[in-house]
């Protein structure tokens, strides 16, 4: 997921990759490394955190080096740890690799290694490539690699070097970006143009399942079968900034638009269908318990708290657990019952969420068994839980959380199902569940159709400083997050309320002046819904309805409908979610603000 960059020229190649790394600082990253060939020898130098830190251990060894390549590791399999960070060596120590991406059936090509009588130094997938591609090695590093590839399954942009082949880089991808730069006599590999486009406006794009060879005379491209594949030269014509947004004004903007990516990447190897069950290899070791929980306390702060919120209902429904949602900040406080049996999961993307920490601590101090849904792998909540699963949607840069919400609402939606499926869910049940799943990235896709949709409302109430959110059942936590996004980057004053709630006071709000946002898919509260929309109406309310494809009736009722796909009822929120996002992002964008940096606010909450 984050950055590579490789050189192989006549110049010299530590300062080069480095500061191509550089460039790539802003996707984020946890750990970098950088390994050269040099007088028939591989040097490898690696560590955790800043890339600062990873200069102070570069000596004259590097020196001289013509061959090398760099990687900003962002940890989805094992801890923050040097050990875990890349590059990634062979048994002989003469092969390294880089690598983007995640190895899905690194389990099983371990334990087929393992019996070969290989031993592993870290807990990456990662490594688990680099030692097989040393297992098929027969002097000829690029036929090692496609060799080892066709076994894998899984995502990967890989750069390898071998000491004794000084003049080769080999590099390949499936899934994860990967471009040749071509200069004069060099060339520059990298994840992204980022990190090209100083040296070279000349790339080729590699496509998926497609292998380069790039020495200093020139460059072949093949598939894995060896097939030589020819490639057209492209010229990069972005500046740096707008490479690194990937053609967004913003990285939320960005992130928004990641997400039927994300998402993709967040199920990858997560779901069997056809046996119609999950696969959580990270509550492996706790499942004998978790099944038998008798209650699970989700325990979150803002957005993870209304993740939580969605994620207490398809528990409840199907796993038939009893679940309840807290405010980690008053769980923390609040001398909570933990009887036996209890489970706590806390959410947090950063895994650093202070109050999600404590409240964590909290309840595993009086028994409770400790599970987490975090990001970032290796932080803390991810340390402290006796297990958890990890979102896999990347890093996430924007301070209004968007890809990471949709994310803990997949993996929540998961862990329902990996309940359900033990407790009572048939094996049918579970497979239509998971199929309407498995479909949702698509429906995301169609949802984003609505950015322009969406900023034309923004404008039309551009003035409005004061917004309504309405929703019931699992739509009353998309109105929740619907209104915090509008707050939190735009500063316009938003409320979300259950939508029968309404009546009970906030009624007194609605006028002529007043936009009200109703989440009305066809689902269980349809009906019900459209009730409360006549009701904002014949007060002069203003309703922007959001609805399902093909509702004609609801046209009738509200100023505006945004339509969203129809998708299976228990997972309406990640799509009805999205133009919520959409709408919060252009009324801040059209107020002038500032989207990824909102006054007042930090990414990642460590203080109480
Ligand atoms: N799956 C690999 C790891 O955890 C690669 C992560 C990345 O894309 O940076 O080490």
């Amino acid at each position: 997921m984050c950055g590579i960059v490789a050189y192989i020229g006549e110049r010299e190649a530590c300062p080069i990759v480095l500061e191509g790394i550089k460039r790539l600082d802003y996707r984020g990253y946890d750990s970098a490394g950088i390994a050269v060939v040099r007088d028939g020898r591989l040097v490898i130098r690696r560590s955790v955190g800043r890339i600062s830190a990873l200069e102070e251990k570069l000596d004259h060894e590097l020196e001289g080096a013509t061959l090398g390549m760099a990687h900003t590791r962002w940890a989805t399999h094992g801890g923050v740890t040097e050990p875990n960070a890349h590059p990634h060596t062979d048994r002989s120590g003469k092969l390294a690799i880089v690598h983007n991406g995640i190895i899905e059936n690194y389990r099983a090509l371990k334990a087929f290694l393992a019996q070969a009588g290989l031993t592993f130094e870290s807990q990456t997938d990662t490594e688990i490539l680099a030692k097989l591609i040393g297992y098929f090695y027969e002097g000829k590093l690029e036929d090692a690699v496609r060799k080892a590839l066709r076994e894998v399954r899984g995502t990967f942009g890989i750069a390898a070097l071998h000491a004794d082949e000084p003049g080769t880089i080999v590099a390949a991808r499936r899934g994860s970006p990967l471009i040749v730069g071509i200069g004069d006599g060099e060339y520059v590999v990298a994840s992204d143009a980022a990190a090209i486009v100083q040296h070279t406006s000349q790339v080729i794009y590699l496509s998926d399942n497609e292998v380069a060879i790039v020495t200093r005379d020139g460059f072949r491209t093949t598939t894995l079968d060896a097939a030589p594949v020819s490639k057209d030269i492209e010229e990069v014509e972005y500046t740096l900034r707008q490479l690194e947004l990937g053609g967004h004004q913003h990285f939320m903007a960005k992130e928004i638009f990641e997400q039927p990516e994300s998402l993709r990447n967040c199920m990858r190897g997560r779901l069997d269908l056809e046996a119609g069950r999950v696969v959580l290899g990270g509550l492996t070791s706790v499942s004998r318990e978790l099944i038998k929980t008798k209650r699970i306390i989700l325990t979150a702060c803002g957005t993870a708290w209304h993740a939580g919120l969605v994620g207490e209902y398809l528990i409840e429904q199907l796993a038939r657990v009893p679940c309840e949602t807290e405010y980690a900040s008053e769980f923390r406080y609040r001398n909570p019952i933990i009887e036996d049996g209890t489970t706590v999961l806390a959410i947090s993307q950063s895994g650093e969420t202070i109050d999600t920490l404590a409240a964590l601590r909290e309840g595993r101090e009086r028994g409770a068994l400790a599970l987490g849904i975090v990001n970032s792998v290796g932080s803390t909540i991810a340390r402290e839980t006796d297990a958890g699963v990890y979102l896999h949607v990347g890093p996430e840069i924007g301070v209004a959380s968007t890809k990471a919400f949709t994310g803990q609402l997949t993996v929540l939606a998961m862990i329902a199902a990996f309940l359900g499926r033990r407790r009572h869910l048939s094996h049918e049940e579970c497979f239509q569940y998971l199929s309407g799943l498995a479909a949702i990235p698509d429906a995301v896709e169609k949802a984003l159709q609505l950015d322009s949709a969406t900023r034309q409302i923004a404008a039309e109430f551009v003035d409005a400083n004061n917004w309504l959110y309405l929703g019931r059942g699992l739509q009353y936590p998309v109105a929740l997050e619907g209104a915090l996004k509008l707050k939190e980057i735009s500063y316009i004053h938003a409320e979300g309320l259950p939508a029968a709630e309404m009546k009970h006071g906030p009624i007194a709000l609605i006028s002529e002046d007043m936009p009200v946002v109703v989440l009305a898919p066809r689902d269980h509260w349809y009906e019900k819904v459209l009730g409360n929309i006549n009701e904002v109406r014949s007060r002069g309310g203003r309703v922007i309805a959001i609805a399902s494809e093909g509702d004609h009736e609801i046209a009738d009722l509200a100023e505006h409908v945004l339509y969203v796909p129809d998708v299976t009822e228990l997972l309406q929120p990640l799509v009805t979610v999205i133009p919520l996002q959409m709408l919060a992002y252009h009324a801040a964008v059209l107020r002038g603000c500032d989207v990824d940096k909102p006054r007042n606010l930090a990414k990642a909450v460590t203080v109480e």
